[in-house]
Protein backbone atom coordinates (compact mmCIF):
# COMPACT_ATOMS: atom_id res chain seq x y z
CA UNK A 1 0.00 0.00 0.00
CA UNK A 2 1.14 3.57 -1.12
CA UNK A 3 0.82 5.68 1.93
CA UNK A 4 2.24 8.84 0.63
CA UNK A 5 4.28 10.27 -2.12
CA UNK A 6 7.90 8.20 -1.26
CA UNK A 7 6.58 5.81 1.32
CA UNK A 8 4.73 2.73 1.20
CA UNK A 9 3.06 0.77 3.86
CA UNK A 10 5.79 -2.13 3.36
CA UNK A 11 8.98 0.28 4.49
CA UNK A 12 7.12 0.28 8.04
CA UNK A 13 6.14 -2.86 8.60
CA UNK A 14 9.58 -4.77 7.58
CA UNK A 15 11.68 -6.14 10.02
CA UNK A 16 14.29 -9.18 9.51
CA UNK A 17 13.78 -9.84 13.46
CA UNK A 18 10.18 -10.39 12.60
CA UNK A 19 10.97 -12.44 9.86
CA UNK A 20 13.51 -14.68 11.28
CA UNK A 21 11.08 -15.51 14.36
CA UNK A 22 8.19 -15.13 12.38
CA UNK A 23 6.37 -12.68 13.85
CA UNK A 24 3.23 -11.11 12.39
CA UNK A 25 4.29 -7.26 11.97
CA UNK A 26 1.02 -6.11 10.00
CA UNK A 27 -0.31 -2.81 11.43
CA UNK A 28 -3.97 -3.24 12.51
CA UNK A 29 -6.48 -1.24 11.06
CA UNK A 30 -6.84 1.22 13.99
CA UNK A 31 -3.00 2.16 13.27
CA UNK A 32 -3.41 3.01 9.64
CA UNK A 33 -4.08 6.53 10.75
CA UNK A 34 -0.64 7.00 12.90
CA UNK A 35 1.21 5.46 9.76
CA UNK A 36 -0.25 7.64 7.60
CA UNK A 37 0.48 10.88 9.77
CA UNK A 38 4.11 9.32 10.04
CA UNK A 39 4.64 9.00 6.64
CA UNK A 40 3.22 12.58 5.92
CA UNK A 41 5.57 14.09 8.25
CA UNK A 42 8.24 11.72 6.78
CA UNK A 43 7.94 13.55 2.97
CA UNK A 44 8.80 16.88 4.87
CA UNK A 45 11.81 15.46 6.56
CA UNK A 46 12.81 13.64 3.03
CA UNK A 47 12.36 17.18 1.79
CA UNK A 48 14.55 19.35 4.19
CA UNK A 49 16.93 16.58 3.81
CA UNK A 50 17.22 16.18 0.06
CA UNK A 51 17.72 12.81 0.34
CA UNK A 52 15.72 9.35 0.39
CA UNK A 53 15.06 8.29 3.90
CA UNK A 54 16.15 4.22 4.37
CA UNK A 55 13.22 3.33 7.58
CA UNK A 56 15.05 0.65 9.43
CA UNK A 57 12.29 0.13 11.79
CA UNK A 58 9.17 1.47 11.76
CA UNK A 59 5.98 -0.03 13.30
CA UNK A 60 6.54 -2.63 15.66
CA UNK A 61 3.70 -4.84 17.01
CA UNK A 62 4.28 -5.37 20.75
CA UNK A 63 6.01 -8.70 20.48
CA UNK A 64 8.55 -7.50 18.30
CA UNK A 65 9.34 -4.47 20.43
CA UNK A 66 9.85 -6.58 23.29
CA UNK A 67 12.42 -8.82 21.73
CA UNK A 68 14.44 -5.40 20.09
CA UNK A 69 14.57 -4.50 23.61
CA UNK A 70 12.14 -1.19 23.11
CA UNK A 71 9.93 0.04 26.17
CA UNK A 72 6.74 -1.05 25.99
CA UNK A 73 5.57 2.48 25.52
CA UNK A 74 7.55 3.01 22.97
CA UNK A 75 5.85 4.97 19.96
CA UNK A 76 7.26 2.78 17.37
CA UNK A 77 3.72 0.40 18.77
CA UNK A 78 1.59 2.65 17.66
CA UNK A 79 3.59 3.48 14.21
CA UNK A 80 4.12 7.10 15.48
CA UNK A 81 7.94 6.69 15.13
CA UNK A 82 10.52 4.99 12.41
CA UNK A 83 14.34 4.65 12.83
CA UNK A 84 15.95 5.75 10.13
CA UNK A 85 19.44 7.07 7.69
CA UNK A 86 19.81 9.03 4.90
CA UNK A 87 22.87 10.25 2.85
CA UNK A 88 22.63 13.67 3.60
CA UNK A 89 25.07 13.33 7.16
CA UNK A 90 25.54 11.06 9.93
CA UNK A 91 22.78 11.03 12.47
CA UNK A 92 24.06 14.27 14.81
CA UNK A 93 24.25 16.47 11.21
CA UNK A 94 21.01 15.08 10.42
CA UNK A 95 18.90 16.09 13.63
CA UNK A 96 20.42 19.53 14.06
CA UNK A 97 19.43 20.11 9.97
CA UNK A 98 16.11 19.39 11.08
CA UNK A 99 15.84 21.17 14.10
CA UNK A 100 17.26 24.49 12.05
CA UNK A 101 14.79 23.39 9.55
CA UNK A 102 12.08 23.48 12.43
CA UNK A 103 10.46 20.56 11.44
CA UNK A 104 7.83 19.55 14.33
CA UNK A 105 8.61 16.47 15.96
CA UNK A 106 7.53 14.81 18.95
CA UNK A 107 11.13 13.17 19.78
CA UNK A 108 14.19 13.23 18.13
CA UNK A 109 16.99 11.02 18.96
CA UNK A 110 20.43 10.63 18.14
CA UNK A 111 21.04 7.03 18.15
CA UNK A 112 24.81 6.05 19.03
CA UNK A 113 25.63 8.64 16.54
CA UNK A 114 24.26 5.20 13.84
CA UNK A 115 20.68 6.58 13.28
CA UNK A 116 17.85 8.57 13.82
CA UNK A 117 14.90 8.09 15.52
CA UNK A 118 12.19 10.43 15.25
CA UNK A 119 8.76 10.04 16.83
CA UNK A 120 5.27 11.98 16.06
CA UNK A 121 2.41 12.95 17.45
CA UNK A 122 -1.17 13.48 16.41
CA UNK A 123 -1.70 16.15 18.39
CA UNK A 124 1.35 17.66 20.79
CA UNK A 125 4.54 17.59 19.29
CA UNK A 126 6.82 18.04 22.36
CA UNK A 127 10.07 18.93 20.48
CA UNK A 128 12.01 16.34 22.44
CA UNK A 129 16.12 16.14 21.52
CA UNK A 130 17.77 13.45 22.68
CA UNK A 131 21.11 11.39 22.36
CA UNK A 132 21.62 8.02 23.16
CA UNK A 133 25.06 6.84 24.82
CA UNK A 134 26.28 3.97 26.17
CA UNK A 135 27.38 4.59 29.92
CA UNK A 136 28.75 1.20 31.58
CA UNK A 137 27.38 -0.92 29.27
CA UNK A 138 23.90 0.49 29.20
CA UNK A 139 22.20 3.17 27.04
CA UNK A 140 21.05 6.61 28.31
CA UNK A 141 19.18 9.43 27.22
CA UNK A 142 21.10 12.84 27.78
CA UNK A 143 19.36 16.09 26.65
CA UNK A 144 20.11 18.18 23.32
CA UNK A 145 22.63 16.14 20.45
CA UNK A 146 25.89 15.47 22.21
ZN1 LIG B 1 13.34 4.23 17.43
Amino acid sequence: MQLTEHFTLDEFTRSTIASRLKIDNSVPDDLIPNVKLTATKLELVRKVLGKPIIITSGYRCPLLNARVGGVSTSAHTKGLAVDFHCDYGNPKQICQRLIDAGVQFDKLIQEHNQWVHIGFSPSNNRQIVLTAVKQGGKTVYVNGLV
